[in-house]
């Protein structure tokens, strides 16, 4: 017979080890973990081990700071011979945009309860007496940085999982993974079957070989990465006690010490892939060649940093594999439409990430939703179109740019482009400079002198060269008209009867009634916000829904949870077969008008309607909705319409002086009207009553996911509240997502968006601030790159508050 558990494990590298310490110590102690070989025999055991808690992403961050106090804490038992050196950490600024970053970042650590310092170059010379510091602005300091073993840390997981009742089976290898038709899991192992509940896959670089016994895909990459070990510098067998971490980000290395010598390890340039046409079967506790001619200019580089490190020679070095993602971050959560199959894999930084890797694991497998919003390593975020290539592609772009800064506004070329809507090239020859969003191509602004694209150049300052061209597509939109063409956006058919019942228990508002459009807001149980939709009810049982480019597998597991066996109920993602065009200003009417012989009146199309209309070029479904909160329409047609849908528009709107307009004057025109942004503003650690969208929750409504919570939420009333800060002064930056809000002293907020509002002429943000403090008029300030500006809380929305201009 086979072996029984309620969760198996495929991997034992130290993300596995950390998933099954965190299933036990969530009461799955019916846990088995399934090693091939030896545990850390993947990436674990060659890995530097450094442990940053620095991360530019919030989500990362949290991960990063719950692994060092967890490691903090089993290297502080007995029971775990733990190599760990909390050394603290400087990473070097070379110039304002970086110290720019270090003024943010200290600014959201803070806010997560870390307490990094910025140091002049003085003092950075005071904590690392061995470095040049002439030409450095500064440096950040990491005090709870350090480095780790990470055989030592895998075992001392492995053995605080066994001990609290979790099984580890090594030199057993998954050969095979079934799902019977009841739910459960058949894993094949070479050493005979195991019926599990529910499967993580935690294999590491061999992920993907897991996803492929399922007939799926995982988009996942192998680079090599390498660092160098010297033999013992004199000046470190000198010295009392251990040098501080050490990396260049602008040069793009770290340097630690390691014994008496140091580790040297560049991300370079040269990135290189490995394994395009699969891993070899036996590659296990093995290593590549070592190729130090990649290395070489970091190495020149770090010598004249540190000249001690030229003072030795080479002992060793360590090339191993790493897995990417496209966007280097890991896959945590689910699988998109298998049931009680989780991701927990593809980790580039495993070492540092894996504490709070196994935690957030453990509260999906357990809950069902983690604690903290974790979409940004989410399995779900991408989609098809993450082909092998593209993997490759953009693995390569993040291994070169690992320790580049995260700019606003930057749209990095790797893979692209990959989907083009039919006025892809129409566009490009006008100007067009494109950002993708879910792969999809999609103009960010038009450069209609064709003179910018070569001077652009980032910064997290108020200085694009965009910024004037921004303004005028903002202007267009405001007094005249604008068209934008808006590919990609997820779009899901729900039909069948019973499914306004089955949408109904989804929300926590009233369907809209038949041709009417309304936004809408899914719940977690906790009353959090997990997904909004935009829909359209086109019959009684009949919706159009609209939801964001990214969300599409995300949405239709929601869409599809829940649904009855029979079929009577179908779920269609539509996304490829229509595309949507913004027409929007107060001359759209005008402009629509004359493609159509619909009847455009007040009367005859209301705001928050939704009409199949046949136009020049066929029929389509207009809605009267937008995202920029002018008189306007969307209109989804079939692709093939696209072009000359386009083409009659804009000649019909030449008298008006009709304008293209990109995602970048989208943005400032929905913050004027605070139209939130799904998993900027909104985020499952946020309630629909927080997030300030009352009229969106209908407290009488009986049954809907998270009614509890919201009920009892209305009793004590929500905690905090979202709301527009309009700032005193124009500055000369624009508050990133994540700064800290202030009221004296104490931190009080965070801001989700920030821009310059082209309408109002004055820098804004988006921010949930505590609910004593969201009365309009409230002063307060905002941490923004490390300059405490004044704010004023304003009244949401902060242009044209009445809605005239929508119903117009
Ligand atoms: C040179 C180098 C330096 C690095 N330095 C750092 C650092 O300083 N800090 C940091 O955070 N990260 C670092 N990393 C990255 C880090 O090593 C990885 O992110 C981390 O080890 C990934 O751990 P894992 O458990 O996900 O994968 P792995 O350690 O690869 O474990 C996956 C396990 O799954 C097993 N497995 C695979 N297929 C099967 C199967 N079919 N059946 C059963 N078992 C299977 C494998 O044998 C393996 O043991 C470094 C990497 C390299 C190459």
């Amino acid at each position: 017979m086979a072996e029984h558990a309620k969760v198996v494990v495929i991997g034992g590298g130290v993300v596995g080890c950390s998933c099954l310490y965190h299933l036990a110590l969530s009461g799955i102690t019916d846990a088995l973990l399934i090693e091939r070989d030896e545990l850390t025999s993947g990436s674990t055991w060659h890995a530097a081990g450094n442990l940053p808690t620095f991360s530019t992403s919030w989500s990362v961050l949290k991960l990063q700071k719950y692994s060092a106090a967890l490691y903090r804490e089993l290297a502080a038992s007995a029971d775990n011979p733990i190599n760990y050196h909390l050394t603290g950490s400087v990473r070097l600024a070379h110039g304002r945009d970086r110290m720019d970053e270090f003024r943010h970042v200290q600014s959201m650590a803070k806010a997560n309860g870390l307490d990094y310092e910025i140091l002049s170059p003085a003092d950075l010379k005071q904590r690392y007496p061995l470095i040049e510091t002439h030409d450095l602005q500064g440096a950040l300091w990491d005090p709870l940085d350090g480095d780790i073993d990470p055989s030592q840390l895998t075992q001392a997981l492995g053995r605080a999982a066994r001990s609290l009742g979790a099984r580890v089976r090594r030199h057993t290898r998954v050969t095979a993974l079934a799902q019977r038709p009841g739910g459960e899991w058949l894993v094949s192992t070479d050493k005979g079957d195991v019926v599990a509940e529910i499967v993580v896959n935690a294999a590491g670089y061999r992920a993907g070989e897991i996803m492929a016994m399922l007939g799926r895909h995982l988009p996942i990459a192998v680079m090599s990465h390498q660092y160098l070990v010297t033999e013992d510098v004199p000046e470190l067998v000198a010295r009392a006690g251990r040098l501080p971490l050490l990396r260049d980000p602008d040069t793009s290395y770290y340097l630690r010490q390691e014994r008496e010598g140091f580790i040297l390890g560049p991300y370079e340039w040269k990135a290189t892939p490995m394994w395009q046409d699969g891993i070899p079967d036996d590659f296990a506790n093995q290593l590549w060649n070592d190729d130090f001619e990649r290395l070489e200019p970091y190495i020149e580089d770090a010598i004249r940093r540190v000249p001690a490190l030229g003072r030795a020679g080479i002992k060793r070095g360590v090339n191993g594999p790493i897995p990417y993602s496209p966007d280097g971050n890991p896959y945590i959560g689910p699988e998109p439409g298998l049931r009680n199959f989780f991701h927990c894999n593809t980790f580039s930084f495993g070492i540092t990430q894996a504490g709070g890797a196994g935690k957030a694991l453990a509260e999906w497998v357990v809950h069902g939703r983690t604690e903290w919003d974790l979409w940004a390593l989410d399995r779900r975020r991408y989609t098809e179109y993450a082909t092998s290539a593209y993997t490759v592609a953009k693995a390569i772009e993040v291994y070169q740019n690992e320790y580049a800064s995260s700019f606003p506004y930057e749209e990095r070329s790797a893979g692209r482009p990959l989907r083009c809507s039919p006025l892809y090239h129409t566009l490009q020859a006008k100007g067009a400079r494109f950002g993708a969003r879910g792969g999809w191509e999609r103009a960010v602004y038009f450069d209609l002198s064709g003179q910018l694209a070569t001077r652009e150049q980032l910064s997290f300052r108020r200085e694009s060269i965009w910024h004037g061209v921004v303004a005028e597509e903002v202007r267009a939109v405001r007094e005249r008209v604008g068209i934008m063409d808006l590919p990609g956006f997820t779009k899901f058919e729900l039909q069948g009867p019973g499914a306004a019942a089955h949408l109904d228990q989804l929300i926590c508002s009233r369907l809209p009634s038949v041709g009417r459009v309304s936004l809408a807001y899914a719940l977690t149980p906790n009353g959090t916000i997990l997904s909004e939709f935009t829909i359209t009810r086109l019959a009684a049982d009949h919706f159009y829904i609209i939801s964001a480019a990214i969300a599409a597998t995300h949405d239709m597991d929601l869409l599809r949870s829940g649904l009855p066996a029979d079929s009577t109920i179908t779920v269609r993602d539509r996304s490829a077969e229509f595309g949507s065009l913004i027409l929007a200003g107060p001359q759209a009417r005008a402009v629509l008008s004359q493609v159509t012989q619909a009847d455009l009146s007040n009367a005859g199309f209301p705001w928050l309607s939704a009409r199949a209309i046949k136009t020049v070029t066929g029929t389509m479904l207009a809605m009267r909705v937008n995202y920029v909160g002018e008189l306007g329409w969307e209109l989804h047609a079939s692709l093939d319409q696209m072009p000359d849908l386009y083409a009659a528009i804009w000649r019909a709107g030449a008298q008006f002086d009709i304008r293209d307009f990109g995602l970048y004057a989208m943005d400032s025109l929905r913050i004027d009207k605070c139209y939130r942004g799904w998993k900027s503003d909104l985020e499952n650690g946020y309630t629909p009553l927080e997030a300030s969208l009352d009229r969106f929750v209908d407290a009488r409504k009986m049954a809907f996911v998270g009614r509890d919570a919201i009920q009892a939420e209305l009793q004590r009333g929500p905690a905090q509240r979202f709301v527009p800060l309009v700032f005193d002064d124009d500055g000369d930056a624009e508050a990133p997502y994540c700064a800290q809000v202030f009221q004296g002293d104490e931190n009080v907020g965070l801001t989700t968006s920030g821009v310059w509002s082209h309408t109002l002429r004055k820098s804004v943000a988006l921010a949930y601030v505590r609910s004593s403090l969201a009365q309009a008029g409230t002063r307060l300030h905002v941490n923004v790159l490390g300059q405490m500006r004044a704010a004023t809380v304003a009244q949401e929305p902060l242009y044209d508050p009445a809605n005239l201009r929508l119903r117009a």
